[in-house]
């Protein structure tokens, strides 16, 4: 009974040939078909060619969707981690390109033809736009917290190896990283201050003692609080650090190097250069939020603690590649010559809003008699990412309500599309929100669009 069932089950070949031209690699494909075959052998069953090759094709499908892919950012949010963050400037882009394919400079000086320093430009530069004694550059900025915290607590000075911060600064950045867990992972003793709403100078001045390594700042990058909230500002506890002798270092997250306010945005992000200024040895930032480069953590500040931190053998498995370098030398390099407006992610949230609903009319005249209603509305995009939490950027939507589907499927149908356009639901409608989406995409979500009215 079983071996006559085992018959009518297709060899692998006949799958593979029924499935035709496929743009994923084979190796992939057989794979899947041999599992499927084999799941059907241990359920003892015998389906019809047809439906193994339909079942093989839905695990493509879902396979072909994991691949990395641009997709149409509709959701209004500039900076958005399962985006993939800042977008490169082009001049970065150029950079990758002419880096990555061929041999580079990287470790080598080209003027006495001897080993060089890995990023030695770059960390010029870095130092110069943050007006810092120095600068160096890793992975990304939970990278440097934990390269910071590790040097700060290990360095063996009195056995110190407390780190002092806020309850209020505590937070959790992203899908599940929580300072707190960044801190204990590179083996630092916490010492919490103050309570969530408030911490003060006081507070600060109590916790220190012999043991304590570190004073450190985590700025509220991606929430705020109102009301009843107090919290020492970054020259009282650097000059509080500097009466109980030991450091004080600012997280800084988002890292906007100019002036927020420059780009229309009323709330004010500390840029690097102030808070130094303001006395802390170190401040850290992420490359990849509003300084609109590649995903980098940048430390600034002074010589010897960034000479130090270089010399910890942690330092060289958070190493930055030579492609994260390039790009990163082009958009320092922007921000050095004050063309921010090459820089994309700032780009983006500068367009003007008469310029977005322009696009916008001309978007949804071009949908005219497609089963769907579709409205011109207002809408508030975000810088995201965490950053600027309390900044609405107005903006503009589409708003469409599908005669034939609900707002979910629609959504869905657009996500399948090539490339994907990505939006959000709000008071039953499908939105997109124009100001993430690229003026030369408009093309894109009008066939998608098409698209999911016929699908
Ligand atoms: C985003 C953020 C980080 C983490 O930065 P990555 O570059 O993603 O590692 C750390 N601290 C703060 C305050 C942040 O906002």
């Amino acid at each position: 009974m079983k071996s006559a069932e085992r018959r009518q089950i297709p060899a692998v070949s006949r799958i593979l040939d029924a499935l035709g031209q496929c743009d994923l690699p084979r190796p992939f494909i057989v794979e899947l078909v041999r599992r499927k075959l084999s799941e059907i052998r241990a359920n003892n069953q015998a389906p019809k060619l047809e439906l193994i090759v339909a079942d093989v094709r839905r695990s493509l499908d879902e396979l072909r969707a994991s691949r990395l892919q641009p997709v149409v950012n509709g959701t209004g949010i500039v900076i958005h981690t399962n985006f993939g963050r800042a977008l490169l400037a082009s001049e970065a882009a150029c950079a990758l390109n002419e880096i990555g394919p061929g041999y580079s400079n990287l470790e080598y000086d080209l003027a006495t033809g001897e080993r060089g320093r890995r990023g030695a430009y770059v960390e010029a530069a870095i130092a110069l736009l943050c007006q810092a004694e120095a600068a160096t550059v890793v992975n990304n900025c939970a990278a440097a917290l934990v390269l910071i915290v590790r040097y700060f607590t290990t360095r063996n000075i009195e056995d110190r190896t407390e780190v002092v911060i806020s309850r209020g600064e505590l937070v959790q950045i992203g899908g599940g990283f929580r300072i707190s867990e960044i801190l204990q992972a590179s083996g630092a003793t916490l010492r919490e201050v103050g309570a969530t709403n408030k911490t003060t100078l006081e507070d600060y001045a109590r916790a220190c003692r012999p043991e304590t390594a570190l004073i450190l700042k985590v700025h509220r990058s991606n929430f705020s609080m109102s009301g009843f909230v107090e919290s020492p500002s970054s020259n009282e506890i650097s000059a509080l650090a500097k009466k109980k002798r030991t450091s004080f270092v600012e997280d800084l997250g988002s890292g906007a190097v100019i002036p927020t306010e420059s780009l229309g945005i009323a709330e004010h992000e500390p840029t690097p250069a102030e808070v130094l200024k303001a006395g802390a040895d170190l401040v850290c930032f992420s490359g990849d939020k509003l300084f609109g480069g590649p995903q980098a953590g940048i430390i600034a500040g002074k010589k010897r603690f960034v000479t130090a931190l270089k010399r910890e053998p942690l330092f060289r498995a958070l190493r930055c590649d030579k492609l994260c370098l390039a790009a990163l030398q082009a958009t320092v390099d922007l921000h050095l010559n004050q063309k921010s407006g090459g820089i994309p992610t700032l780009a983006v949230l500068q367009f003007s809003e008469e310029a977005l609903r322009a696009r916008a009319v001309a978007i949804s005249s071009r949908l005219q008699g497609l089963p769907l209603e579709i409205v011109i509305g207002r809408g508030s995009a975000k810088a995201g990412g965490g950053t600027l939490p309390k900044a609405n950027v107005p903006s503009v939507t589409l708003e469409i309500v599908p005669a034939n589907s609900s707002a979910g499927e629609f959504a869905a149908s657009l996500r399948a599309s090539n490339p994907p356009v990505i939006g959000y639901i709000a008071d039953g409608r499908f939105k997109l929100d124009l100001r993430t989406i690229f003026p030369k995409q408009d093309d894109l979500v009008i066939q998608a669009i098409r698209g999911a009215c016929t699908r």
